[in-house]
């Protein structure tokens, strides 16, 4: 039960985030009878579902696998109607989930929390939102996505832009109308691959600001069959449970040859099969593509001629392909993106030659030359897996901040907790695979984790858990030298954090589901090795 302590509610436990992180989490937490609260800043559930209302926003992950897999029976009622959901659809079963299992009334919209101190002699922290809001709790459960804070450039000019300027991940709830427009789109990553070519069809003009070209493969999207939903449907767990035991913790057919076992002929057969299905198990083709920069030069190549062959304009085809190692920057998925530059109306700009100097009103200026427009479309990423969590004021033991201790990069212990700030979890927190897997299993997995460390607690009258410093070392240098191995850090990438101006360089991510499951496995086998957990005293 909740109770008033002086200006504080008192509660077992604040989640911050209503995606589909801080949703399951609610869910688990209720589950073991504990008050638990979600704050959330948005004035609804989704996460990055409720944020990237841009057009063309949809998974690139199949949704039969882009989906939670707790629940049986949720799985087996929810249909998709499309191979990749839109956003909407995507934002439409959070709602469902969230009021299928009762949580509405365990939410709180419209907050920000802004500050976390952790009181040492109570065991407790006090947690404040923007809404004036004081909270003690004893558990804090990071749930604030790794790609929720929005990147924006630092370009002169940019805040006094005379024309409406819209940031991807924030998008209007009422939609933009582009008809008749002369539109900039500064970026060329996923979010702007998803949105131009729907962009081109309503505006008069489109000119696309590029400083860095990706690579994608069409989605080849489609009305899912239902005769192979019901096939998957009739074997669901089954088939989620194989996907544990897979690189990416996703089903992308993954072949486990090195791309040198075969002849130039079958590798380019697999290649272009790859190709024909399009999506993101391309890079599965082979098992060293993200490893060996040789068989990522193969790749490379057919990307290149798939590319130009889209493209009419061989000097525009060219600026388009990208020369960093394929998959360094997450691979992009689209829908007919290379073509919007076959039409009269769209234009690149490469900012390699010269780049965006300023905004004057309306113009984005790019050396002497005004490209005037109607309206601006930031599609320039996010302050990725630490922008939200240090976005917080957050104090742990003996006044120790986070920020300091970041400041050099993110350490945390698997990813879920950070020496020095006990009770303190955090869902696909830096050094777990996060944005190198199927998200969605990778939340659930860890919310488990966490639900279960708190129930473990609770059962064994332990006040507190804190990861060892010398074993939160020793998994960021793990975590490195398993990057170290691959083609991941060979570009700047935010992976690194290189996208955002000042941050400090370190590979973020860890690379490799199934290591990373045995891994956190054998940490519980062995009652929470390298974790100190404070009993009752
Ligand atoms: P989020 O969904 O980001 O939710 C975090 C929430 O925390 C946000 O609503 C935010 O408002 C809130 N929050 C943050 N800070 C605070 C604060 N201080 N106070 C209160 N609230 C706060 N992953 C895949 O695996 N497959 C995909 O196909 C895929 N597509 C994507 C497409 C886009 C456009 C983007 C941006 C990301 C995509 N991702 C994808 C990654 C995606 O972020 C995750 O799959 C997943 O949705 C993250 O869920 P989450 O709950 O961890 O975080
Ligand atoms: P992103 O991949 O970080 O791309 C941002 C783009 O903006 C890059 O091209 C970057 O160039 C450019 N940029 C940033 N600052 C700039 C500046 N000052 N001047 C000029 N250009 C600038 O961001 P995103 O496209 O939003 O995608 C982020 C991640 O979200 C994706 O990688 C993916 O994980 C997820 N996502 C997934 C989907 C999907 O298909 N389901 C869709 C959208 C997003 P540089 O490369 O040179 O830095």
């Amino acid at each position: 039960m909740s109770k008033t302590d002086k200006d504080y509610k008192t509660i077992d436990a604040v989640i911050v985030g209503a995606g589909f992180a801080g949703i399951y989490m609610l869910y688990k937490l209720r589950q073991q009878g504990l008050e638990a609260r979600v704050i959330e800043a948005g004035s609804g559930v989704g996460g990055t579902w409720y944020w990237n209302r841009y057009p063309g926003a949809r998974c690139d992950i199949p949704s039969m696998q882009y989906s939670y897999q707790f629940s049986e029976d949720l799985q087996q009622e929810w249909d998709w109607s499309e191979k990749y959901a839109t956003q909407g659809e995507i934002l439409t079963y959070a709602e469902h989930v969230v009021d299928r299992f009762g949580l509405r009334d365990g939410m709180t919209f419209n907050s920000k929390v802004i500050a976390c101190h952790y009181l040492s002699g109570e065991d407790q922290w006090q947690v404040k939102t923007d809404q004036g809001e004081q909270i003690k709790t004893r558990f804090v459960i990071m749930a604030t996505g790794c790609l929720s804070k929005p990147n924006y450039p630092s370009i002169q000019g940019l805040r006094e832009a005379s024309v409406p300027v819209y940031h991807t991940g924030q998008w209007p709830h009422e939609g933009v109308d582009f008809t008749n427009m002369r539109v900039g789109v500064i970026g060329t990553g996923s979010s702007a691959i998803q949105s131009t070519p729907l962009i081109a069809k309503q505006a008069k003009a489109l000119t696309v600001f590029q400083r860095t070209p990706n690579y994608s493969i069409p989605a080849y999207n489609e009305p899912l069959d239902p005769d192979y939903v019901s096939q998957l449907k009739s074997r669901y767990a089954e088939y989620r449970q194989e996907n544990w035991t897979r690189g990416f913790g996703a089903d992308f057919d993954e072949n486990d040859q090195s791309a040198f076992e075969v002849s130039d002929d079958q590798r380019r057969s697999a290649y272009e099969a790859r190709w024909a299905k399009g999506g993101l198990a391309f890079l599965a083709a082979y098992n060293d593509l993200v490893f060996d920069m040789k068989a990522n030069d193969t790749a490379r190549e057919f990307f290149k001629e798939k590319i130009t062959a889209r493209v009419d304009n061989p000097a525009l085809a060219e600026k388009l392909v990208p020369t960093t190692p394929i998959g360094c920057k997450r691979l992009c998925v689209d829908t007919d993106y290379y073509e919007i530059y076959n039409k009269d109306h769209v234009s690149l700009v490469d900012l390699n030659e010269e780049p965006i100097g300023c905004i004057d009103g309306d113009a984005i200026m790019v050396g002497a030359i005004r490209h005037e427009v109607d309206a601006i479309v930031l599609a320039t990423g996010f302050d990725a897996m630490t922008g939200a969590v240090m976005n917080i004021d957050i104090i742990g033991e003996s006044g120790l901040s986070l920020e300091d201790k970041w400041a050099e990069g993110p350490k945390a212990y698997l990813g879920l907790a950070t020496a020095g700030f006990p009770n303190l979890f955090l869902v696909t927190g830096p050094g777990s695979p996060s944005v190198l897997s199927n998200m969605l299993p990778s939340i659930e997995q860890h919310v488990e984790w966490i639900s279960d460390c708190i129930e473990y607690m609770n059962r064994n009258q332990y006040r507190a858990i804190n990861p060892e410093t010398r074993a939160e070392d020793a998994w960021v240098e793990h975590v490195n030298e398993v990057a170290q191995t691959s083609v991941y850090p060979g570009c700047n990438s935010w992976y690194l954090g290189a996208n955002v101006e000042g941050k400090s360089r370190v590979f973020m991510p860890y690379l490799g589901v199934p290591p990373y499951i045995e891994k956190c496995e054998e940490v519980v086998a062995a009652g929470y090795e390298g974790f100190q957990l404070m009993g009752t005293s």
